[in-house]
């Protein structure tokens, strides 16, 4: 499996990491090692001292598709969660800086935190929100409705050039307020008002 993540999906997280806002989806790929569930503990690596928390809607794939039109994109998938895309800031910005890919920034082991799974059924009404607190603490609130790209834009544009497959994981970006996470915190993330990950930063 592989997991695709969009970036700069919302404006004002675009806007506080000073990028332009998007005019086509921005997309990267994670491969099936950096997934991380069942709430085990996230270790900080040893490669980066900004590593930060990126929570976003994350839908499951459940059908094999290519070239998918936007009118039945939402038959593709069968689940959604909330979930961490974790990144190391300051070896993105170095990349960035010097125009490289990302790999090594968002990639790595364990980068992909996805919490349970549920039904996707409440996603075809358009609006699901999503919550992360740190130590308690709100940090994160998103809407699926604030989306530069909407999930079936998303979908389309990502299999035109990636076949989708059952069980691939569709992270959809992430809105305002990320920020670093230290060792002995703790993230909980909810989607709704149903806490469906909690893992601790070790
Ligand atoms: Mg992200």
């Amino acid at each position: 499996m592989k997991i695709i993540c969009v970036g700069r999906n919302y404006a004002e997280h675009a806007k506080e990491l000073n990028n332009a806002v998007p005019t086509k989806p921005v997309i990267f790929i994670k491969p099936a090692t950096a997934l991380l569930k069942d709430g085990k503990p996230f270790y900080l690596p040893d490669f980066s001292t900004d590593m930060h928390y990126e929570t976003e809607l994350v839908l499951r794939v459940g059908k094999n598709g290519k070239s998918i039109q936007e009118k039945f994109a939402m038959s593709y998938i069968d689940a959604m969660t909330v979930g961490i895309d974790f990144t190391a800031r300051d070896l993105q910005d170095e990349c960035k800086k010097k125009g490289l890919p990302w790999e090594i920034a968002k990639a790595f082991d364990n980068s992909a935190v996805v919490g349970s799974f549920v039904a996707s059924d409440k996603l075809k009404n358009g609006l699901v929100e999503f919550t992360m607190k740190l130590n308690g603490e709100q940090k994160q609130h998103g809407k699926s409705t604030d989306m530069i790209f909407n999930i079936e834009q998303i979908i389309a544009y990502v299999s035109k050039f990636f076949t989708l497959q059952t069980g691939d994981l569709i992270f959809t970006g992430t809105p305002y307020g990320v920020g670093a996470v230290k060792q002995g915190d703790r993230i909980e993330a909810f989607l709704e008002t149903e806490n469906l990950l909690t893992f601790d930063i070790k």
